[in-house]
Order: C-alpha cells, then sequence, then structure tokens
C-alpha cells in the first residue's frame, strides 16, 4: 500500500545519572556497568508495539535517542515526518519537552506517551499536541484517525475511559524489523502487563494498566517471530512481575522449553515456594531471574507492603539458595534510603551482599516516581525535591532523607556502591553465577 503519511516514533532510552560525582564513580565499577549497558541497549517495547497498530498507508520510522546531537535533530526533521511520536521515562521527561517545542516550532505534530505520561497528563499536555496516558493499542489508531480528519484531542486516557483498555487476547507482534538487529545483544517480549501486588514505591504496577496476562498461543507467535530474525536469541520479559499466577506461568515455561533460547526476567521471592515451577524454569533455560528483595532492615520492607513481602523477609537466605539450587541464578534487588534506614542499614546491607549466596546484586536509591503512595506521602510531608524528574535515575536523591541530610545519603549510596562493586565482590558473584549455572547442567545429566 502507498505510504502518504509518516510517523517518527522515538524511545528517549538510556540510564542517566545526574549526580557527576556518582555518575563518575559508576563508570569505573565492572558489575554496575554490565547491567546499565544491557538496560541501555534494550528496545523500547512499546514503541514497536504501537508500530504493529499502525495503519498501513503510514509509515512508521523507530528510533532511540539515548543521546542527542543537532545533527540527529537535523535529520529527523529531514525525514518530513507528519507526527513524532515520544516515549519518555521521568527521568528523561525535560530532555523530552525540549526537543518536542523544537518540532512543534516546526509544525510537526507531537505525541507523548509512556510512564510519565500516563502519571501526570495535564502537565505533559502543556508540552504535546496530545497525550497517550495508560495504554496505546486501542487510543493510537484513534490517534491517527483523528489526526488527519483534524481533530485530535489533547489527552487519550485508556485509565479513564474504558473503550480504551486493551485485551491482551487482541496483542499484535510487535515490529522487530524495525529495529537494526546487529546493535542489541536482547530483545524483549512483554508476558504480563502490570502487577497485582501494591508496594508503596512501585509506579510500574498500576500506572500503565491493572495486571493482565497474554495469552499463550500469542508469546508463541511472538518467539517465532524473533526466531525469524535471530538464531539463537536472548530474551529479556518486559514484565514487573512475571510469576504471580503459578499455573499460567507452568504453561508460559513449557512453551519456553520448546526454543533454543537463553533468558531473563523480574519476578518475587514466592517462586522458591513452588519445586515444579522451578524444574520448568531451569528446564526452559532461564539464565536469571531479578528479585526485589528491597532492603535487609525489616522495617523498611515493612513500610514497602506490609503483607506478603514483610511475611517474607524471614525467608531470603532460604528462598536464595532454594532457588539457585535449581540451576536459576538471583540478581538480588536493593533499595536504600527508607525513613527507617540509618547508616547501620547501609554497612549491614555492604556485609549482606558480601556474604550472601547471591549471583548478582543491584543498588538504587528509594524514589517517589510521579502518583505512587510514596509520592503522595511525601508530597503531603513536603519533602519532594524542587524539579527533580531529571533526578528520577534511582541513582540520585530525590526528596528529603529522615535520618540523613540530601548530601550523607549521597555519600552513604556512594561508598555502597564503591564497596559492593569492588572487583573482588564482583569476581566472588562470578564465580558463584557459574558454579550455579553449572548446576543445571548436573540436574539435566542426572
Ligand atoms: S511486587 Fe514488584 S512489580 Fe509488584 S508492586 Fe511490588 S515492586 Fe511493583
Amino acid at each position: 500500500m502507498k505510504k502518504t503519511r509518516k510517523v517518527i516514533l522515538i524511545a528517549m532510552s538510556g540510564v542517566r545519572v545526574v549526580n557527576e560525582r556518582l555518575f563518575n564513580t559508576g563508570l569505573t565499577l565492572p558489575g554496575f556497568v554490565d547491567r546499565s549497558k544491557v538496560i541501555a541497549s534494550l528496545p523500547s517495547l512499546g514503541l514497536l508495539t504501537l508500530a504493529a497498530h499502525t495503519p498501513e498507508h503510514w509509515e512508521v520510522v523507530y528510533k532511540e535517542l539515548d543521546t542527542y546531537s543537532e545533527n540527529d535533530v537535523a535529520e529527523l526533521l529531514a525525514e518530513k515526518p507528519d507526527i513524532i511520536a515520544f516515549s519518555a521515562l521521568t527521568a528523561r521527561i525535560y530532555e523530552t519537552y525540549e526537543l518536542s517545542a523544537r518540532f512543534r516550532k516546526k509544525g510537526i505534530t507531537v505525541v507523548i506517551g509512556g510512564l510519565h505520561a500516563s502519571s501526570l497528563p495535564n502537565e505533559v499536555q502543556e508540552h504535546a499536541d496530545a497525550v497517550i496516558q495508560g495504554e496505546g493499542e486501542i487510543i493510537w489508531g484513534k490517534l491517527l484517525e483523528d489526526y488527519e480528519r483534524n481533530m485530535l484531542k489533547p489527552v487519550y486516557s485508556s485509565l479513564s475511559n474504558p473503550a480504551y483498555v486493551f485485551d491482551l487476547k487482541d496483542a499484535r507482534v510487535p515490529k522487530y524489523e524495525l529495529l537494526d538487529i546487529d546493535k542489541y545483544n536482547r530483545l524483549t517480549i512483554q508476558t504480563t502487563r502490570g502487577c497485582p501486588y501494591h508496594c508503596n514505591f512501585c509506579a510500574a504496577s498500576r500506572t500503565i494498566s491493572s495486571y493482565k496476562k497474554k495469552p499463550i498461543e500469542l508469546i508463541k507467535k511472538e518467539l517465532d517471530k524473533i526466531f525469524e530474525i535471530w538464531e539463537e536469541p536472548f530474551i529479556e520479559l518486559a514484565d514487573d512481575n512475571t510469576f504471580v499466577d503459578k499455573k499460567w506461568s507452568k504453561e508460559l515455561l513449557k512453551l519456553f522449553g520448546t526454543y533454543n533460547m537463553k533468558w531473563f526476567t523480574e519476578t518475587d521471592i514466592t517462586i522458591a515456594e513452588d519445586e515444579e515451577l522451578l524444574s520448568l524454569l531451569a528446564a526452559s533455560n532461564c539464565m536469571q531471574v531479578l528479585i526485589g528483595l528491597e532492603s535487609v532492615n525489616s522495617e523498611s520492607v515493612k513500610s514497602v507492603d506490609d503483607g506478603w513481602k514483610y511475611t517474607h523477609f524471614d525467608d531470603y537466605e532460604k528462598a536464595i539458595d532454594k532457588i539457585q539450587s535449581f540451576g536459576i541464578t538471583v540478581n538480588g534487588c536493593f533499595v536504600l534510603g527508607f525513613d527507617s534506614d540509618t547508616k547501620e542499614t547501609f554497612r549491614e546491607t555492604q556485609e549482606y551482599i558480601k556474604t550472601s549466596n547471591l549471583s548478582d546484586v543491584q543498588i538504587t536509591l528509594l524514589t517517589p516516581f510521579p502518583c505512587t503512595d510514596l509520592y503522595n506521602q511525601l508530597k503531603q510531608e513536603g519533602r519532594l525535591l524542587k524539579d527533580y524528574w531529571d533526578k528520577c535515575t534511582l541513582f540520585d536523591v530525590t526528596y528529603v532523607p529522615k535520618n540523613f541530610t540530601v548530601e550523607e545519603l549521597e555519600n552513604e549510596f556512594q561508598d555502597l556502591m564503591t564497596n559492593v562493586y569492588a572487583e573482588d565482590l564482583v569476581e566472588r558473584r562470578r564465580s558463584i553465577l557459574k558454579e550455579t549455572l553449572s548446576k543445571r547442567n548436573k540436574l539435566v545429566t542426572l
């Protein structure tokens, strides 16, 4: 079909650290840089999905702007698009506003969606011709139709309009073919959306959509498509918490087991309670699960979720050992800066990480993303720093801490990073990782 319109989809991707000292420290830390590189090089599944929902007569260009230069802007303008649509996280929203103003000045219609736009559509509306709040699949077709009829609305929302809520049984295969595939070391698929739990800092669990699962036969179609373009892919699931529904998860894992691929996902500690699930995980070649342990301080875990998460606090070590005994490596995530955290919490975290059997670790600072319970609480207490969106990197301080000054918290975090990602500790975790993966081979041989 003849293309009569053009849209450029831009992912404002990449990890940023505003604090220069911390940024420079991070650049020298091997374990930290490895994971950052992986995250930075993941394609935007949301935009590839929108591309699949774009009518045939629209030409679609996909672009990632980790950083951008005047040359990039000139190249984008030279494409002469009708619409430029951004997907932007909070940390890159100011840059998105800046680019949007430049493109709108040139008469290009700008649309902004993603987590920040879904949290604060009124703010984003000031900087765009249209905002997508929530799920984009149904909205996107409607928005393009409205554009062509010169009837574009300022906000399209699946959170306030049930007609725009998407049923994953209608999911289309993302347009992976738009990617310059050699640039990537992993591709993403989404098997679940949202999370049914309500951790107080979590922006992922309900900002875009309520918790839902994709039908297994559609996930198969996505994997088949990936295998058409990549022989032995590494898949990263773009899920918030994959194995909430254990029965459905087992069907998913049986499907994964039929493909020759390595893969990674995020989940919660309860998988340790299900040996059948762990066996299927190992058999399907899951290399690593990332689990939010949140803190070594039980009061801090309680402040995140005083229900199921808190009740599992005492089981961490047993659970990590159990999961890893099946040959699946665990990447444990810790958040620092809770109101109940003190300098002692930093020391204890360091000690825990130093002596635990974790194959990998991730440490981040508590961050009040807009519209989370944490954000509402800190806002009410007048503790949010001014204009901090660009600091929502997970590595910058964004609020007035309780037991530290801002500078003290920054320094404690920097010290912890330096210690946790020191060469000897990274090496220790690498050997645990290798040993864990070798258990799987032994299990399969037996
Ligand atoms: S379990 Fe994970 S994904 Fe679910 S609400 Fe908590 S932090 Fe968010």
